[in-house]
């Protein structure tokens, strides 16, 4: 059997869990809620994931966890911070489109911008993680005030006929009351969502400004997978951007391309090194005139 490599991306909201080959192709992945008990959660999503794609734990070389529960993770080979893995998975994953020069991540409960060089090294990045305002979170909390699933909001953003809602509030306790008042007023949800989506934009290409925005930009995280956010962004920045197939593990992903490295690494720095040479026999030395014996 091949050898197998896993990246585990434990988030504030979500487990992401990433299996690549020695080829670097993924051969599963699954996402599952990161809830109170972390370690639990993360290694069902892990050893489920594993049971899917007919492989057993042994089965797998190289682990490699991050993100913010990472350390929690005893039986990893290797943590890695969530910033040089999403880097890693973004500059993998966006090979066909060119070279990442700036990521946009928004993920449950934080927000990043992380610009990288012509060979992909990350040289600075920015993150909100105090304020929910710009967040997944965010996200969650106005679908759930609005009676919509999380993954209606691009549906719905698109569906907007009128002017999109000011959505004005940049904490998002004031802005759960600012929802309320929007539909108090008569105002569809469509134009609400659109005009929150609108809202986030706005905060995030803020955020990431501080970072330098250079071609070309991926953006990632779970909230990537709502095409209504995506279509703001694109509108408020004037540009394209490169949303992955699966923009909810990019981070896993590079984990495990992270990981594979490694292992091969340490392949090799083991056929590499010297061979240990048996030590000669212990000579018994003589005493100079101490009272050793
Ligand atoms: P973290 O790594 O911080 O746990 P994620 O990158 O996994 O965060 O993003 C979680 C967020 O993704 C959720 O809070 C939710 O708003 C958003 N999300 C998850 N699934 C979907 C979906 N199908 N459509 C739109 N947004 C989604």
């Amino acid at each position: 059997m091949s050898a197998y490599f896993a990246g585990i991306d434990i988030g504030s909201t979500a487990v992401k869990v990433v299996v690549i080959d020695a080829d670097r192709q993924i051969v599963g992945a699954k996402t599952a809620a990161t809830g109170a008990l972390v370690f639990k959660n993360a290694q069902t999503a892990f050893l489920n994931l594993l049971g899917e794609i007919g492989l057993e734990r042994k089965h797998v070389s190289y682990l490699t966890t991050t993100g913010y529960g990472r350390k929690l993770f005893l039986d990893a080979d290797e943590t890695i911070s969530e910033i040089t893995a999403n880097a890693v998975g973004a500059r993998e994953v966006g090979k066909p489109f060119g070279t990442i020069r700036t990521i946009i991540n928004i993920g449950g409960q934080d927000s990043k911008g992380i610009s990288l060089d012509e060979k992909g090294n990350v040289t600075n990045f920015a993150m909100n993680d105090r304020c929910a305002a710009g967040t997944g979170r965010f996200l969650d909390m106005a679908a759930r005030n609005l009676e919509i699933e999380v993954s209606d909001l691009g549906p719905f953003h698109f569906a907007a006929k009128g002017i999109p809602a000011a959505v004005n509030a940049t904490c998002a306790v004031f802005a759960e009351s600012e929802i309320i008042g929007l539909l108090g007023n008569g105002h569809e949800r469509e134009e609400i969502v659109k005009g929150i989506h609108f809202s986030i934009a706005k905060r995030t290409i803020r955020l990431v400004k501080k970072v330098g925005i250079e071609e070309l930009i991926y953006f990632d995280g779970g909230p990537a997978l709502n095409k209504g956010l995506v279509a703001a962004l694109e509108d408020e920045l004037g540009r394209r951007l490169v949303i992955p197939a699966i923009p909810q593990v990019t981070t896993a992903y590079g984990a495990a391309l992270i990981g594979l490295e490694s292992h091969v690494y340490e392949q090799r720095e083991r056929e590499l090194a010297v061979p240990v040479v048996a030590e000669p026999d212990a000579v018994t030395h003589a005493c100079a005139g101490c009272s050793c014996g």
